[in-house]
């Protein structure tokens, strides 16, 4: 049967985003834009636009579409953020970065997902994208300090390269818990100070690495 990806996004803004109090216009207007359904596989593209995350191969998943809303929403971007994204995953949420800030710096620890991800971005002719195949744990210390920082995989404990290279007044969102389930944590550096709130429960894979899971 074929599917009306253009309705089924639609509604996704409306009934998932909107309705569950999703206000920044940018983030509702890039999600109403990009084509959610590129970055998953062929067979499972009917679900694109789902209430919930779809699995990509490697164990790993896209996150659903509200999760993505809200951590976006969280970053507060205006369009002239340097962003650092740690698990590219699908390249979905890279996307919509790269829609809303003016740099994004990507890095996936599986080459294969990183790879599927950087053609189907550069198919779509994004040109502010950086990628990198690593422990994004470690950050990317050539490129700090980043106004923005969003981690879509679940860490045990906040990484400290990544705190070490947020911007002044810079935000970082991150799920941190154990194994299984994790708070999603908002960091605003304000000089030394580093402020902290939870934006409430969620369920990611794990995050591997130095900083992170020992797997
Ligand atoms: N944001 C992605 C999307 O839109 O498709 C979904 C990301 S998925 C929930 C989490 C990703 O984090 C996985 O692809 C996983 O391989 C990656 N990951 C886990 N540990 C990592 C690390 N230390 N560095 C970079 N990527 C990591």
């Amino acid at each position: 049967m074929a599917h009306d990806f253009t309705l089924a996004r639609e509604r996704m803004v409306k009934d998932q985003l909107a309705a569950r109090g999703i206000r920044d216009e940018r983030v509702l207007q890039a999600m109403g834009k990009i084509p959610r359904h590129l970055f998953i596989d062929e067979a499972l593209a009917g679900e694109a636009y789902d209430d919930h995350p779809v699995p990509i191969g490697e164990n790993q998943t896209i996150s659903q579409p509200y999760i993505v809303a809200l951590m976006t929403e969280a970053l507060e971007l205006r369009g002239n953020e340097n962003t650092l994204e740690l698990g590219t995953g699908s390249g979905y949420q890279t996307a919509i970065l790269a829609e809303l800030s003016s740099m994004v710096y990507t890095i996936e620890r599986i080459e294969s997902l990183l790879a599927n991800a950087r053609k189907i971005l550069v198919q779509l002719e994004y040109d502010n994208i950086v990628f990198k195949a690593f422990d994004g744990t470690m950050g990317w210390k050539e490129y700090a300090p980043f106004d923005t920082i969003i981690v879509t995989a679940g860490a045990p404990s906040l990484p400290k390269p990544l705190i070490d290279q947020l911007a002044d007044n810079g935000r970082m969102i991150i799920p941190v818990g154990d194994r299984y389930s994790q708070e999603l944590i908002k960091i605003v550096r304000n000089g030394k100070r580093l402020e902290q709130k939870s934006l409430g429960g969620c369920r990611f894979v794990n995050l591997i690495g130095i900083h992170g899971w020992q797997d």
